[in-house]
């Protein structure tokens, strides 16, 4: 049975915005899938016809897809009115290993690499919007960061067109606070949780690299960074594996976690052991949280 359920007609709303220019997106438009969103009882009684899904573009297939998604027709259906969509509340920044934009935005527009980013930004500042805030994209993998396991479900992925073994220019760093500027206002998303794709899968990823200027974005509210003036030893009883974890990294590779926490926090030394001085950093880092 094809309800017309109001998430679905936010989802389809969303898409719309989101999706790539096709051939009946227009026409889509202009004949919604579903009945447009009525409150109350109304609902109930709309009539809504089924498309025919030959004669759809796989956009609109999707679209038909997100609003079936989520609903368990075997149990009863009730619709509450009062609602609005998930909100991101993490951002995950990356570099894309790649040579320019181009590249990247054809490496999300090929089906078979399964991987996309809400956002590109270029070394020369331009910033390309590839999906709605909204949706979920597929740029963080397997991570874990806390107890949460999906990232992709909460977070904004934002790629920054570099090939790893450069630094950022200003002009691309610029835009990146303008992007994190508004998203931080519009999502209200908290200060801490502006992290890198490294914290959230150290074992498999490095990005962003030592040349990321995570103190300058620190400073502007998006992102930690450490007391540099008042480094103390911690106390006897610290315990710097609950402190990584309290943080938020994935200890079960304790090696992969420290390497990620000093590629972001020590910069000079990424070897995977913890000296006195960075027992002092992570020490400041952890009474943060
Ligand atoms: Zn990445």
């Amino acid at each position: 049975m094809f309800r017309p359920v109001s998430v679905g007609i936010v989802f389809a709303v969303l898409m719309s915005l989101a999706s790539c220019k096709s051939k009946g997106q227009a026409a889509a438009m202009a004949k919604p899938l579903v009945a447009s969103f009525l409150p109350g009882a109304a609902l109930e009684e709309k009539v809504v016809v089924k498309p025919d899904t030959n004669q759809l573009t796989p956009q609109e297939r999707k679209v038909i897809f997100l609003q079936k998604t989520g609903e368990h027709p075997y149990w009863r259906q009730a619709e509450a009115i009062h609602y609005d969509v998930r909100k991101p509340n993490f951002v995950i920044i990356h570099h894309t290993a790649q040579d320019s934009v181009g590249q990247t935005i054809k490496t999300f527009q090929i089906p078979r690499t399964k991987v996309s980013s809400h956002y590109v930004i270029g070394r020369n500042g331009e910033i390309i919007q590839m999906l709605n805030d909204y949706v979920r994209s597929w740029h963080a993998g397997v991570a874990k960061w806390g107890t949460i396991v999906d990232m992709n479900s909460c977070s904004i992925g934002i790629e920054l067109d570099n090939n790893g073994r450069e630094p950022f220019p200003d002009a691309q760093i610029n835009s990146l606070i303008t992007v994190l500027d508004t998203l931080k206002s519009r999502y209200l998303i908290p200060d801490n949780n502006f992290i890198g794709h490294a914290d959230i899968a150290p074992a498999r990823k490095n990005d962003p690299s030592v040349f990321f200027p995570w103190k300058k974005l620190a400073e502007k509210g998006f992102g930690i960074w450490y007391d540099e003036g008042q480094l103390v030893a911690p106390p006897d009883s610290f315990n710097a594996i609950d402190a990584l974890k309290i943080i938020g990294y994935d200890t079960s590779n304790l090696k992969a976690a420290i390497v990620a926490f000093k590629r972001k926090f020590i910069v000079r030394d990424t070897t995977p052991e913890l000296t006195v001085y960075d027992k002092s950093v992570l020490y400041n880092i952890y009474k943060k949280y």
